[in-house]
């Protein structure tokens, strides 16, 4: 959903409000969700207030996706939801607007957009990047996949030889044994 400067009201635009819910599930229908296998939107708030021309958000969302664990690639549920508030300024802005910027800003994020409108699905794909956990596990205790035979380790035992690290030099190994 495009939303153009134009459209945004001098008190601020309630996205929800005026538009309604019915988009919020097919929000990111359609993008490319890596690293997630899929994702979809269950609720979002998002308010916009034009300050000059720079495009003020805050907002919230929540998600449901399914990752894969970093261990044995089993799928995983994900359940994702972040606030934020973020200043998407025109990518063309000079520097002389610049120096209240900072001040403004604070610790809120700060973004560029074409100072024409914005794409909504845009800015909450970026949230749920940011809401992405640096490791999937499928059980904190996952034993991952064997990696010299390529076993479950969480469903068989395998005979392999209790080495459970290997490095990349390892691999090359492997490969030239496997030519020979
Ligand atoms: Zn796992
Ligand atoms: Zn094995």
């Amino acid at each position: 959903m495009y939303i153009r400067t134009s459209e945004i009201p001098r008190e601020g635009l309630d996205v929800v409000a005026s538009r309604g819910k019915a988009w919020i599930p097919r929000l990111l229908e359609g993008m490319n969700s890596y690293p997630l296998r899929s994702c979809r939107m269950l609720s979002v708030t998002l308010h916009l207030f034009l300050e000059g021309r720079d495009l003020e958000t805050s907002g919230s969302f929540a998600a449901e996706g399914e990752g894969e664990c970093d261990r044995c690639t089993e799928s995983v549920a994900l359940r994702l939801e972040r606030e934020f508030q973020t200043i998407y300024v025109p990518a063309d802005r000079g520097p002389a607007e610049a120096g209240d910027l900072e001040l403004r800003a604070g610790d809120l994020d700060i973004a560029f957009y074409d100072g024409g409108g914005i794409e909504v699905a845009n800015i909450f794909w970026e949230q749920v990047a940011l809401s992405l956990p640096a490791k999937v596990l499928c059980r904190e205790d996952c034993r991952g996949i064997c990696p010299q035979c390529g076993a479950d380790r969480n469903r068989t035992e395998c005979d392999c030889s209790g080495e459970t690290r290997q490095g990349p030099f390892d691999v090359l190994k492997t490969l030239r044994k496997e030519k020979e």
